[in-house]
């Protein structure tokens, strides 16, 4: 064989920002720094003992060890329609309007190449979560990406898009709580999304991964508690974050089952399901994730208050991100290069997330309040390490 080529599609994805970064890190720890790593979108607590004990019963019964449903067991998708209901005052018909996913990453992955015909559009916020892109790009769809500003609470103007480009517009992504600005939607916002959505024939999908990572009294809307929002679109979540179960790869989607439906038929042909007893350990998490939920967020929310008091920056009401603005004299690259370099600590540059993402950081609060209050000194005093 002369050479190896990747398919246009590999090519066309954006370079991996956050290599140069990945190295700088890896030479500071062989250089024997102690390294604060908050750049990590991954819960550091362990998955409930609960959970867990489940999955050891479940894994030993030969009934779970043979090739699962496409959408999911039954038991899996009542208990996910039952936790909705509860929790969100969402109804869900649980044969039809839930499906289960390796992770909901899985599932945005895939929605793309249910809906996009070449030279479709999709409308990825920026910054983003890099999926909502390169699942887009991989698909062969054309990313249009809508600006999220600081002066617009973090949420697009659907206003000014293009008219042309809503003509050929097949699906729109959303996610509130926002990673990586914490920014949180409000009603009006949703409301105003469905009758876009309705206007101009899109399907929206909404992934709602930190609807319970929420402080001070606040509540994370689901998309699917606004009128008519079942008519467009879906919703996304997960155990992830709820129930620090990131490596568990379990996930759901939710809403219109028309939609779904287009999304099952791209699972059927790829993936076999998620193992069962993993399911049956998701519905012991989804019995207790309100109260895992919530002792999560109390923790949570005492390194937000200790980082966000130490370093002056406005506390966010949900996610376990801190998204803040540079200094002055820096841009996202070179301030995470010198936090690293200057004060052994790693964040996320914005501009990992998109080129709208530039003049800021990302601090993830997945490190113990001790760690965070070692990094507000080291921060604060300009510490060389
Ligand atoms: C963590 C995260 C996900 C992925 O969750 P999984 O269920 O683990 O695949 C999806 N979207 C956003 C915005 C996330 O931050």
């Amino acid at each position: 064989m002369k050479s190896i080529t990747y398919a246009e599609r590999i090519n066309q994805l954006p370079p991996y920002l956050f290599a140069q970064i990945d190295a700088m890190k890896a030479e500071a720890r062989a250089a024997g720094i102690d390294i604060i790593d908050l750049s990590i979108g991954d819960p550091d607590l362990p998955t409930p003992k609960p959970v867990i004990e489940t999955l050891c019963k479940s894994a030993s019964d030969p009934n779970t060890h043979r090739y699962p449903t496409y959408d999911g067991m039954r038991v899996f998708r009542e208990a996910v329609a039952s936790w909705y209901k509860r929790n969100k005052g969402v109804k869900l018909d649980p044969e039809k309007e839930v499906v289960a996913l390796i992770g909901s990453k899985e599932g945005i992955a895939h929605i793309p190449f249910a809906f996009i015909n070449p030279g479709d559009y999709v409308l990825v916020p920026d910054p983003a979560y890099p999926v909502y892109l390169n699942s887009t790009i991989l698909a062969g769809g054309k990313p249009y990406i809508l600006p999220l500003l600081p002066e617009n609470g973090f949420k697009p103007d659907l206003t000014e898009i293009d008219p042309e480009v809503l003509r050929r517009t097949k699906l729109l992504f959303l996610n509130y709580p926002n990673n990586p600005t914490a920014a949180l939607a409000d009603e009006a916002f949703f409301k105003e999304v469905v009758d876009f959505a309705k206007e101009h024939n899109i399907i929206v999908c909404h992934d709602n991964p930190y609807s319970e990572i929420v402080y001070d009294g606040t509540r994370a809307l689901s998309f699917l508690e606004v009128d008519g929002a079942r008519d467009v679109g879906i919703e996304f979540n997960s155990l992830s974050k709820t129930c620090n179960m990131t490596g568990w790869r379990i996930g759901y989607a939710l809403g219109n089952p028309d939609i779904l439906a287009g999304l099952l038929k791209v699972k059927t042909n790829i993936d076999s399901g998620i193992f069962e007893a993993v399911q049956l350990a998701g519905i012991k998490a989804l019995e207790i994730a309100d109260a895992v939920a919530g002792e999560n967020s109390a923790i949570y929310r005492e390194r937000r208050d200790v980082l966000c008091r130490g370093l002056g920056l406005e506390p966010p009401l949900a996610t376990f991100y801190v998204w803040a603005p540079v200094p002055e004299g820096y841009d996202s690259m070179s301030y995470t290069e010198m936090l690293l370099s200057k004060c052994g600590i790693v964040v996320t540059p914005g501009v990992g997330f998109g080129a709208h993402g530039e003049g800021f950081v990302r601090f993830a609060l997945t490190e113990d309040v001790e760690r965070i209050k070692v990094a507000v000194e080291r921060i604060s005093e300009g510490m060389l390490i």
